[in-house]
């Protein structure tokens, strides 16, 4: 009996080990077929000096409450109108919001739904103290060693600038699409975009406007972040997380120090808190962070190829390593960030409330309501109160099988044929979310080169962009532009 049973075990682990390797040995890079392109010669330094001009005006996102910086704006618009004189004269601009802008490419066939590509013109402040910090002001647009210095580089004046360049370029060219293509440019993306981005998709749903994509900001070209691959990585985002703000407030009666109960209410929030430390939301592997997996596997080294390419068995194993921090927890979980904390007046009083704001990162597969009950669940004090302060839910996952995301996969092979590309999940938020009812698919990516350090200069200081990854971007979009027009 012993001796069958061994025998059993024997040939179970013979049979794994074979399916393992076998799924490991045959996980292998796609055979890439591309047709040579010519190169368009477009001038570098003329459009590193129109996106340093751009630049220059602060047109900045300060909070919801405050005014819009609409003198600035004013001076992008006339920007835009001096530097693009060919997209002024033949594309149809609507002003929306007043400050918002939506440029129409009208094609030739009205039966092609759409396709939109997006950028915003506002950005977000300095922070205040860190301005020496800076190797160039801010708002200078100084063009030194090789790249354009400012707010907005990155982060997203240069999407709203290549698009034109390339719109300019292909006018120019006599480019006649079949696809109708709309610029939207909106104002107010690092507020949550319910003025520009928000009002644009409106406008083209009451035109009854069909859309097939857009394609907006998010994720980039990164070098040096995934283990074993030292190839660059085009991510297209597939998807955002969804955003949760809740308040947790801990009562108590309140009376003098000296004679306090058992827990103030510092006490039962402080406990409160370190339960939602202690208690994160489950890890899971879900689209579009599987298809990533499964894109990036065959050119991971053999381990990691065996563990993604095996995971009907060694998902847990899988999910254990990447829930353990950083980037790649955020991927599989609904990520938990404590915030803010407030509470007491004096040393000797005790205190009849405090407060504590926490953040949360939705993953596609969770939805407010998730959170909350987990948030109620994992406290379990009726004396701690939670509320939704604000608030919105993942977006949709749009598909990697479309047409239009094998243009978009197809047009980064033949401009950058360096790089891999994969399906992404955007961990911050865009304005993308307010065009998910409006079109088939939301695509999320600009061929920005990151190395591991640039991440800190998106919000951070020291943001800029190197003029020949700029010159990249627009020829990305130059041909992206024949490629939907059919
Ligand atoms: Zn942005």
């Amino acid at each position: 009996m012993l001796k069958k049973l061994g025998l059993l075990i024997f040939v179970v682990i013979v049979g794994l080990t074979v399916v393992i390797a076998f799924n490991t040995i045959t996980n292998t890079p796609p055979e890439v077929i591309t047709e040579q392109i010519a190169i368009p010669q477009i001038d570098e330094m003329a459009a590193a000096k129109r996106l340093s001009q751009a630049v220059q005006f602060k047109t900045i996102s300060q909070s919801r409450e405050a005014p819009v910086a609409a003198a600035e704006f004013g001076k992008m618009h006339a920007l835009l109108n001096a530097s693009f004189p060919t997209v002024a004269s033949n594309l149809k601009k609507q002003i929306i919001s007043e400050h918002s802008l939506l440029y129409k490419w009208e094609g030739s066939d009205p039966a092609l739904p759409a396709a939109i590509l997006m950028g915003h013109m506002d950005v977000v402040p300095v922070e205040p103290g860190t301005e020496d910090r800076w190797e160039h002001p801010p708002f200078s647009g100084v063009i030194k060693d090789g790249a354009v210095w400012g707010r907005g580089t990155l982060d997203d004046k240069l999407s709203v600038m290549a698009l034109l360049e390339a719109a300019e370029f292909q006018l120019k060219a006599g480019l006649k699409p079949k696809r109708t293509i709309y610029f939207a440019f909106g104002h107010d993306e690092e507020i949550g975009g319910p003025n520009g981005a928000g009002k644009i998709s409106e406008f083209l749903e009451e035109q009854g406007v069909r859309v097939a994509f857009t394609l907006d900001e998010g994720m980039v070209i990164v070098q040096g972040i995934m283990p074993g691959i030292e190839r660059p990585i085009a991510f297209i985002a597939l998807a955002e997380k969804g955003y949760l703000t809740l308040e947790l407030t801990a009562t108590a009666t309140g009376g003098h120090s000296s004679i306090p109960p058992k827990e103030t209410a510092v006490g039962k929030l402080s406990k409160a808190v370190s339960a939602l430390e202690a208690n994160r939301l489950p890890t899971a592997l879900q689209r579009p962070v599987s298809d990533m997996f499964d894109a990036l596997a065959p050119y991971m080294p053999t381990s990691l190829k065996a563990v993604i390419s095996n995971r009907w068995l060694l998902e847990p194993v899988l999910l254990g390593q990447l829930g353990k921090g950083g980037a790649t927890n955020a991927m599989v979980r609904t990520t938990t960030a404590a915030t803010i904390i407030q509470g007491g007046t004096k040393d000797n009083v005790l205190p009849t409330s405090a407060t504590a704001t926490v953040n949360f990162r939705i993953l596609p597969g969770n939805t407010i309501e998730d959170v909350v009950a987990h948030v109620n669940d994992t406290v379990n004090d009726p004396s701690v109160t939670v509320k939704v302060k604000q608030g919105g839910n993942p977006s949709k996952v749009s598909r990697q099988t479309s047409e239009s995301y094998k243009k978009i996969e197809k047009t980064i092979m033949e401009t950058l044929p360096d790089v891999i590309v994969s399906p992404g999940l955007m961990l911050a938020g865009s304005d993308s979310k307010h065009y998910e009812k409006l079109a088939d698919d939301n695509y999320r990516f600009i061929p920005m080169r990151f190395g591991p350090k640039d991440l800190s200069r998106v919000h951070g200081t020291n943001e800029r962009v190197m003029i020949k990854n700029y010159a990249e971007i627009i020829r990305f979009y130059i041909r992206l532009m024949e490629n939907v027009a059919q």
